[in-house]
């Protein structure tokens, strides 16, 4: 279904010699293991990756969460090309170009009614700081700059910067860096296998948990507390869903103590759930949402924070005069990753890429837990073109048998991505059937010869 780009025939394929490898400090990744057998990625197209010897690698993960329209989307290319060409670069403070108001109007007119403000990023993390630093402004601006506590959820991500971390809810990503922000607590997160076990979409136990508000604000007070910031749906963790009715209650608890409610749609957005925000999927507006990864299909790097009119207007009108906000990147609304998300957002419009996961998602659910019956399997988790596979871990190796997992795949040519015990998925919404069917075979296949 899509038109994508193709290199041209003959064009070189970037090669390595060993030493290559060693100034690259790599990111989230064992170096030592990675450098010793390296995995490598050099064309992209549709729904496949080749390595540089021309092996194709189906891509069940759209990159990180990320390539949600499939890859070398020739309207993106064209249009990031069209207009490095036309303008390289244009600063944001204090100027302007036509492309970044034309790029936030079309992203307001997407998100869910009454967030019509939008504040450009450069990624997922600068997203999560710069929307916990709004929430922090809103209140000094209405008078409550004693609103300073922030919450987030156990096994929560949001990036990496030292307030998305602060927040974050993952052990591994904190323990590195000793003490954070001070004034932040978090709630329980919403894994409950002993109950939810092998549900189908959003499991059926475990609302209760967003009640754990209230005892935070026992504790702190509530006047104390400036913002709770969640995924809706938590994918970095391992695909934590949220219980039916769990989100609408977390609203409400916010609601009732006077508490912004943040949502990280960083990987939810873009018609990951079946809409073009989790949110609207789930039926619950939160008062500022966060977004990256799918808002250019990842051809340049882009983050944005959607806010209501409120809080806009209480930053903006109540300052009295001058630069309403200390905050902002080099290249917020960078021209380049404007014209891609334009583009991108078009291409989502032009073939209802949500609601061609509506319609996937069945197909999507039934391929997913056929993998019910695989060895070590413990859980089996979908929502929209999400979906887990929890493995028992092997004794004393925490993380080693889905590694293992993951490497057979690659090796098979499938990518996963996994979390510790946990394989997750995410593929293109262009995924076709035929492409679910080998994705799951070929994991299927790993998993059960990684059996003890
Ligand atoms: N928030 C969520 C929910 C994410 O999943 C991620 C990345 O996976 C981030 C924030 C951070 O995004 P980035 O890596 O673009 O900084």
């Amino acid at each position: 279904m899509s038109e994508t780009m193709t290199a041209p025939a003959g064009a070189p394929v970037p090669s390595l010699v060993p030493n290559d490898l060693d100034a690259m400090w790599m990111p989230y990744t064992a170096n030592r293991d990675f450098k010793a057998a390296p995995r490598l990625l050099a064309e992209a197209e549709g729904m496949t990756y080749r390595t540089p010897e021309g092996r194709a690698v189906l891509d069940g993960t759209a990159g990180l969460w990320c390539v949600n329209a499939g890859h070398g989307r020739r309207q993106i290319v064209d249009a990031i090309t069209a207009q490095a060409s036309r303008m390289d670069y244009a600063p944001s403070f204090q100027m302007g170009h036509p492309l970044m108001f034309e790029a936030a109007s079309r992203i307001a007119a997407i998100t869910p009614s009454g967030l019509d403000r939008i504040f450009f990023t450069n990624s997922g993390s600068e997203s999560a700081d710069t929307a916990l630093k709004i929430a922090l402004a809103y209140h000094r601006a209405r008078g409550q700059g004693q609103r300073t506590v922030l919450i987030g959820r156990e096994r929560g991500y949001h990036g990496v910067g030292f307030g998305g971390m602060s927040v974050g809810g993952i052990g591994a990503n904190r323990r590195q860096f000793g003490s954070l922000l001070p004034k932040v607590d978090h709630l329980p997160h919403t894994h409950d296998l002993a109950r939810n076990a092998f549900s189908c979409g959003l499991p059926a136990h475990g609302a209760e948990l967003a009640d754990a508000l209230d005892a935070r604000v026992a504790l702190h007070g509530a006047d104390t507390i400036a913002a709770v910031i969640v995924e809706p749906l938590a994918g970095s963790a391992g695909v934590l869903l949220p219980p039916q009715g769990y989100l609408e209650r977390l609203r409400a608890a916010c609601d009732r103590h006077g508490i912004l409610l943040i949502f990280d749609e960083v990987i939810t957005g873009f018609g990951r759930t079946g809409a073009n925000f989790a949110a609207g999927r789930f039926g619950v507006t939160p008062d500022i949402l966060t977004m990256a990864k799918g808002l250019t299909n990842a051809a340049v790097p882009m983050g944005a924070v959607a806010v209501s009119n409120a809080i806009h207007d209480a930053i903006v009108d109540g300052a009295p005069g001058g630069i309403e906000l200390f905050h902002g990147y080099t290249y917020s609304g960078h021209p380049l990753a404007c014209a891609a998300a334009i583009a991108t957002i078009d291409l989502h419009r032009d073939e209802d890429l949500p609601g061609r996961v509506r319609s996937l998602e069945p197909v999507w659910e039934a391929a997913v837990h056929s993998l019910r019956t695989a060895p070590n399997v413990i859980d089996i988790r979908n929502f929209g073109l999400i979906g887990a596979i929890e493995l028992s871990p092997r004794p004393g190796q925490p993380g080693a048998r889905a590694m293992a997992v993951f490497k057979r795949c690659f090796a098979a040519g499938v990518l996963v991505r996994v979390t510790g015990d946990i394989v997750a998925l995410s593929p293109p919404l262009i995924i076709e059937t035929p492409q679910i069917e080998r994705i799951v075979s070929v994991l299927g296949d790993a998993i059960t010869a990684e059996r003890d």
